[in-house]
């Protein structure tokens, strides 16, 4: 895809960076097959390649418009079209700068804002967080149906126990929101773990990972909390601890990715890339370990919900379908596995009545595998689907600590 930019844009580096990007786009069209939004709207504007013609558009033009910035905002970044592209498109790195050139070039209207920003002053933070599900509890019955529906009930932490020391330990990742409203998660891969005879320390000073930050065009700050992380995890990793583990794969995504955050900054790009080398999804992590200790007694079956973040982003969904097959799981796949379930970080939050009917089909099609449980391995997928199961959701980590 050919682009000229603008003279209104031309000194702009995301302007010039995009333009390398589109360049490899050779409008075939393959993607707009397997895009969720695609399919739910029939539109050509809300596939990747009419977003891509939106994008080429803005740059030639220097403008942007309420219409443009529907079609980019209704965009789930899932990533499903960069996994179908045969070009290799860097799809959601151009989809972040549309959205951020259209956001400078026109102001998003001040409800929109608003609701930006105190998703971005609530979710990253567990404590006010906490606090804020505290308060929206006591008051759930006052609340519209459509808030009331989003507030987790209050989980007991009912089997916890202490741990032994042991002399494999691995740093594990608390997660933002996770800690906040299913902790449960953390203290199964703990029990898990530990039959494995391995430690889990935890990180007390470790922050959100950014990825709320960054789903809300806020680079700068997700830099931030990057930044802290690496500080807080390099060292400790250094001194020995086998691994940083995730098991939330949007966070596992979002650190697999933090060099491109540091492209102008070397020296944290490097000690990025040296995190790498320990970071690992907890899929990732257990396939590679001897789990003949986990193995179920029979076989239990299991309707899995891949994450996108998963499957299109961390390309890791085979090792996970591996490993869970072969604890013992009897692994029910949906027909719409490539697709999204609508959770897609806060685009519950922002496109309600699309990440709705998304979360319809997906639970469809999770139920009509037969399996009576369903598993995920992200937070935003579980607390989505969670919401309108019949079915109990989980992660499957939690299965796995139920059932082996
Ligand atoms: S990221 Fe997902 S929703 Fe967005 S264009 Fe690609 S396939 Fe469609
Ligand atoms: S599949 Fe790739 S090359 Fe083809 S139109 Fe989509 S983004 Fe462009």
């Amino acid at each position: 895809m050919d682009t000229r930019i603008s003279f209104l844009l031309h000194d702009d580096p995301t302007a010039r960076e995009a333009r390398e990007l589109l360049s490899r786009c050779v409008h075939c069209g393959f993607c707009t097959a397997t895009c969720p939004t695609y399919q739910l709207l029939g539109d050509e504007l809300d596939g990747p390649r009419g977003r891509l013609y939106l994008i080429r558009q803005l740059l030639e033009t220097g403008k942007t418009s309420t219409g443009t910035r529907q079609h980019l905002d209704r965009c789930l970044l899932c990533r499903s079209c960069e996994t179908t592209c045969p070009s290799g498109v860097n799809y959601h790195r151009l989809l972040h700068i549309g959205r951020h050139l259209s956001g400078a070039l026109q102001s998003p209207p001040l409800s929109q804002r608003l609701r930006n920003a105190l998703l971005r002053g609530l979710l990253p933070y567990p404590k006010r967080l906490g606090a804020a599900l505290g308060v929206a509890r006591l008051v759930r019955p006052l609340l519209p149906a459509g808030i009331r529906g989003k507030i987790p009930s209050r989980r007991a932490d009912a089997r916890l126990k202490s741990y032994s020391s042991h002399p494999r330990k691995i740093l594990l990742f608390q997660g933002c929101v996770q800690s906040a409203v299913a902790r449960d998660i953390n203290d199964a891969t703990r029990r898990v773990l530990d039959r494995l005879d391995i430690e889990c320390l935890t990180v007390a000073r470790e922050r959100c990972c950014g990825a709320v930050h960054h789903h809300l065009d806020a680079e700068k700050q997700a830099r931030k909390f990057a930044r802290h992380n690496i500080d807080q995890w390099l060292p400790l990793l250094q001194e020995g601890a086998e691994a940083l583990l995730v098991t939330a794969t949007a966070c596992a995504l979002e650190i697999q990715e933090y060099p491109q955050l540091f492209d102008k900054d070397p020296a944290y790009q490097q000690k990025a890339t040296e995190l790498l080398q320990h970071c690992q999804e907890i899929g990732s992590f257990l396939f590679q370990q001897d789990t003949g200790k986990l193995k179920l007694a029979t076989p239990h079956p299991l309707a899995l919900h891949m994450p996108c973040t998963q499957q299109h982003g961390l390309r890791s969904a085979d090792k996970v379908i591996e490993l869970l097959s072969r604890l013992g799981f009897d692994l029910r796949l949906p027909d719409d596995n490539h697709l999204c379930c609508g959770s897609a970080g806060t685009y519950s939050l922002q496109q309600p009545r699309l990440a709705g009917k998304l979360r319809q089909n997906k639970l469809q099609a999770l139920e009509q595998t037969g399996a009576e449980i369903i598993a995920s391995a992200n937070i935003g997928c579980l607390l989505h689907l969670g919401e309108k199961s019949r079915l109990p959701v989980k992660h499957w980590i939690q299965w796995l600590d139920e059932f082996s």
